[in-house]
């Protein structure tokens, strides 16, 4: 039986509806714009890569309306929903799924970890996927922090708002490379995927969305040493307008930041915003180098 033959599941549109009859407000505070195309929702689960017993995280189920496809190809699924309205009726939606499974939840502890409930579920090692509409208000410390676990998805392919999935696959001395493109590529490799219009949604956002899709790196380091890449990224690019001398003097004092500049034969006038990776990697090393 297919997510779209189901004969329980009432027409898409009618959920708009069916939420508008029952009173239901989307919250702007906590990014609620509903994904009501169905095929849009199919081609992203899809765009996952998701196969039958695959571990799958899903923030911010709202009805489900994304979950069904991710359920439907198979996946061992987890959705973590903050809104108490809404979880029952994505986990009523999931129902014929046995492998699905709907939590109640902040999916973020803090700015930089996840609620424990989430953390325990997750697989402790092997390959892991995650999939959702994110949020906005979340969306850039939630990646950061998926970046930084243990075990990171090796897959993760998420609707965005399509300035931050740009943000996201960037590349040095593109506009739109920053502080959240170094830090999320030190993990991942990032494409653009494909775009998706306002009047897709409901509410109607005001901005354009875009998925974009991450494979984990190969050579993925120890995640203290991608903590601390990550921050130094961060923090150097911050302020990536600044020359580097500047910058790293501030960070790790004045000699550290020349010796480092020195050792590495890069222009202390640069900008921190033309470093590649692996420059921004070497630099990392060399500024917290003893002397
Ligand atoms: N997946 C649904 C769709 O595509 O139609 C809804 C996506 S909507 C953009 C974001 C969802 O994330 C909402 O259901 C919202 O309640 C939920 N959400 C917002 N902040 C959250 C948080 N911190 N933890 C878990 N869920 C959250």
């Amino acid at each position: 039986m297919s997510a779209t033959d189901r004969p329980d599941r009432p027409p898409w549109a009618d959920f708009k509806g069916a939420l508008e009859r029952a009173g239901f407000h989307p919250s702007r505070r906590l990014g609620q714009n509903f994904l009501l195309d169905d095929n849009m929702a199919r081609a992203i689960a899809s765009d996952s890569g998701v196969t039958a017993g695959h571990f799958t995280l899903e923030v911010g189920p709202g009805c489900g309306f994304l979950s069904v496809h991710l359920a439907h190809a198979g996946a061992r699924l987890l959705c973590v929903e903050i809104d108490p309205r809404l979880a029952p009726i994505a986990r009523d939606f999931l129902q014929p799924y046995p492998d699905a499974e709907v939590i109640e939840a902040d999916v973020l502890a803090s700015k930089s970890s996840l609620a424990p409930e989430v953390l325990e579920r997750l697989p402790a090692a092997g390959e892991w996927t995650l999939c959702a509409n994110l949020p906005y208000s979340i969306s850039g410390p939630f990646l950061a922090t998926v970046a930084q676990l243990q075990n990171p998805p090796s897959r993760v392919a998420c609707l965005v708002q399509k300035e931050v999935a740009e943000r996201l696959a960037s590349a040095p001395g593109d506009a739109t490379w920053g502080p959240l493109s170094a830090a999320f590529q030190e993990s991942y490799e990032v494409t653009l995927g494909r775009f998706v219009p306002p009047q897709l949604f409901w509410p109607r956002p005001k901005v354009d969305s875009a998925v974009f899709l991450a494979d984990l790196r190969g050579d993925l380091a120890a995640p203290e040493e991608r903590a601390r890449r990550m921050q130094f990224f961060r923090d150097l690019m911050q302020r990536r307008r600044k020359s580097l001398r500047r910058v790293l003097s501030d960070l790790v004092g004045g000699a550290q930041a020349t010796r480092s500049l020195e050792a590495l034969d890069l222009d202390p006038l640069r900008r921190a915003e033309t470093l590649s990776l692996p420059e921004l990697r070497a630099l990392e090393r060399e500024a917290r180098a003893d002397v």
